[in-house]
């Protein structure tokens, strides 16, 4: 079994995933895995950071598909003996003028955003090491959803004391409302990618808080982030900053130095603690 330190980062054959990975190669002392779920689309990406003069070690990995994240899972126990550093970027988004019904859009999103994340988590969390970074990469419109749910929700999205299996009823909640068309009408945001950012958020929460009732001594650190606004597939050429900047406020919670006591459990953006 290998003692070298292991960085693992999903959805990275592209984008800001790709840029993070780049700023670990660099960085970060130890293994660093470009994932994506296309194994020629992440060979090509590894490809291409070579010629950077880059090194980064290849994984399959497809966050909708429970055997692939197993398998990955699997793999690091046997290789590494477990984790240090675990990027959740993988994440899709409809076109504004993408024309598929709401409800397909709401359960599509919810799937990997949430579900897919949610899944990596639960089967990668475990092989997390002490000194272990997180970082899950949401969004500020999880903000500005939360703003746009009914206060009896925010409420909950706010709780301190809301459940993983909690925040996972919501989740569904939402999606089953919009195949009945009452989403808004229970209070939800009209933005299927808004809700799935709300869940990541608060699963970063709730993940933090477990972390602190059942680790408590292994000084791991989890937190939620935004990228910002990135030129990417995803955002557009109208974005403002580049995915090298976009990747500075993961890398910067991912590279967390040892004897940090925090940030932990937040939400942060431009390397800044936001309000939740
Ligand atoms: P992007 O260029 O579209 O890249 C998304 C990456 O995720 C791609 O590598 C994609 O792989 C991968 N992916 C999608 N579904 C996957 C799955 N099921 N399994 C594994 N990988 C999957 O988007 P981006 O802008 O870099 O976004 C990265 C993250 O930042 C996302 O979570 C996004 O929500 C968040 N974010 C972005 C912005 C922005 O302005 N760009 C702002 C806030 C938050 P394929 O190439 O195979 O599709």
């Amino acid at each position: 079994m290998s003692s070298v330190p292991v960085a693992v980062v999903t959805g990275s054959n592209k984008g800001i995933g790709f840029a993070i990975v780049r700023a670990l190669c660099k960085q970060f002392p130890g293994d660093v895995y470009l994932t994506a779920r296309d194994p020629s689309r992440g060979q090509e990406a590894v490809a291409k950071l070579k010629e950077e003069g880059l090194r980064a070690l290849f994984h399959q990995l497809d966050i909708d598909d429970l055997q692939s994240i197993r398998a990955l899972r699997d793999f690091l126990k046997e290789k590494y003996g477990g984790l240090n550093v675990l990027v959740n970027n993988a994440g899709i988004a409809f076109k504004v003028q993408d024309t598929t019904p709401f409800p397909v859009q709401a359960e599509v999103t919810l799937k990997t955003n949430f579900f897919g994340t949610r899944n990596v988590c639960t089967e990668l969390l475990p092989l997390m090491k002490p000194y272990g970074r997180v970082v899950n990469v949401s969004s500020m419109v999880s903000s500005s959803a939360l703003r746009g749910c009914s206060q009896e929700l925010q409420q909950k999205f706010r709780s301190d004391t809301i459940t993983e299996d909690e925040l996972v009823q919501l989740m569904n909640k939402f999606v089953e409302d919009t195949k009945k068309s009452v989403h808004e009408k229970e209070g939800w945001p009209n933005t299927a990618y808004g809700v799935s950012k709300i869940g990541v958020t608060v699963l970063s929460r709730i993940q933090a808080r477990m972390i602190n009732e059942t680790r408590k001594g292994d000084h791991i650190l989890l937190n939620a982030c935004c990228p910002g606004w990135v030129r990417t597939d995803m955002a557009g050429p109208q974005a403002t900053k580049s995915p090298d900047e976009g990747a500075e406020t993961p890398v910067y919670l991912a590279l967390l130095p040892s004897d940090a006591d925090g940030p932990h459990g937040q939400f942060l953006s431009n390397k800044t603690v936001k309000p939740w």
